[in-house]
C-alpha cells in the first residue's frame, strides 16, 4: 500500500468524486512505477504560461476537469505548442469550448505536460468482472483497437508469464516486433509494467476500472501519455 495513491484516493472519495483527473491518475500510475509524463495543473492562463516555460517547449495543454471524461470530445487538448502566445491561446480555446460543450462542469484548469515523443501506440486497460475480479486488457492503441478490436486479456493476478502471453498473442505483434524498419518495441518493459498493473489492481480494490490510452512504446522503455481511473 502506498501512501500517495491513498491520498489521492482517499481525497476524491472525501469530495464524492470517482473520476480521478488525468494529473491525479499519472501521479498514482508513477507511484505505482511506470513512468508518465510530466503534468502539473495550472489555474489560469498566466500559470499555464510560467509552467510551459519551466517545463520546456513544445507542450501539451489539456482541460482538467472531473465532470469531463473524454477531453478530445470536449476539444481539451491542445498538442505541440512551442511559445507562450500558442499556450495562450490554446488555454482561451479549451475553456471557450469547454464552457460550451460543458456548461455546468466544474473545471480545475489546465494539465500542462511535456510533448512525448512519438512511439507506437499501446492501450492498457482494468475492468472488473463479476467473478474474476480484475481482468487486465492489453491491445495496440488507436485504429487497431477502434476497428479492429485486437486486444488480449489476462485475469489478476498474472505471472510473468501471462504478461508475455498477453502481448504476443495479439494479431499486430508484428508491429512490437519490428515491422518494415519500425523498430523493435522494448517488450520486456511492457510485461514489466503489466505485472505492475496486476498487482496494483490487487491492491487497491476500491479502482473500479482504469486505462493508459496512450502509452508511446518505445525500443526503450515506454511513456503514459494519458490516464484515467475510476472508483467504485
Ligand atoms: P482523451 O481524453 O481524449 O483520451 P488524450 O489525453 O488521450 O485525451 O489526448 C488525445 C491524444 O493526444 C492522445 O491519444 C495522443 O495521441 C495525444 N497526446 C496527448 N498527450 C500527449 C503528450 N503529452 N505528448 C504527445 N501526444 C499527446
Ligand atoms: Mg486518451
Amino acid at each position: 500500500m502506498n501512501k500517495t495513491i491513498k491520498q489521492i484516493i482517499e481525497k476524491a472519495k472525501g469530495e464524492n468524486r470517482t473520476l480521478l483527473t488525468e494529473i491525479e491518475a499519472k501521479q498514482v500510475f508513477k507511484e505505482a512505477g511506470l513512468q508518465v509524463t510530466d503534468t502539473r495543473l495550472a489555474v489560469n492562463k498566466k500559470d499555464a504560461q510560467t509552467m510551459s516555460a519551466e517545463m520546456g517547449y513544445p507542450v501539451v495543454i489539456k482541460i482538467v476537469s472531473p465532470d469531463i471524461v473524454h477531453k478530445t470530445e470536449a476539444n481539451g487538448v491542445k498538442l505541440n505548442l512551442k511559445t507562450p502566445a500558442e499556450v495562450g491561446a490554446a488555454f482561451d480555446e479549451i475553456m471557450a469550448s469547454a464552457k460550451e460543450k460543458f456548461p455546468k462542469a466544474n473545471i480545475h484548469g489546465v494539465a500542462v505536460q511535456g510533448m512525448a515523443k512519438s512511439g507506437l501506440e499501446i492501450i492498457i486497460g482494468m475492468t472488473k468482472d463479476a467473478q474474476f475480479g480484475p481482468v487486465l486488457m492489453f491491445g495496440l492503441g488507436g485504429i487497431f483497437v477502434e476497428v479492429m478490436k485486437d486486444v488480449s486479456f489476462g485475469i489478476t493476478p498474472i505471472t510473468k508469464r501471462d504478461a508475455g502471453e498477453m502481448i504476443h498473442s495479439i494479431k499486430g505483434f508484428p508491429l512490437l516486433n519490428g515491422f518494415r524498419g519500425t523498430p523493435k518495441i522494448d517488450v520486456a518493459n511492457l510485461e514489466s509494467w503489466l505485472l505492475k498493473l496486476s498487482d496494483f489492481a490487487q491492491t487497491y480494490p476500491e479502482i473500479k476500472e482504469f486505462d493508459l490510452n496512450p502509452i508511446f512504446a518505445y525500443a526503450q522503455g515506454a511513456m503514459v501519455v494519458d490516464a484515467r481511473i475510476i472508483l467504485q
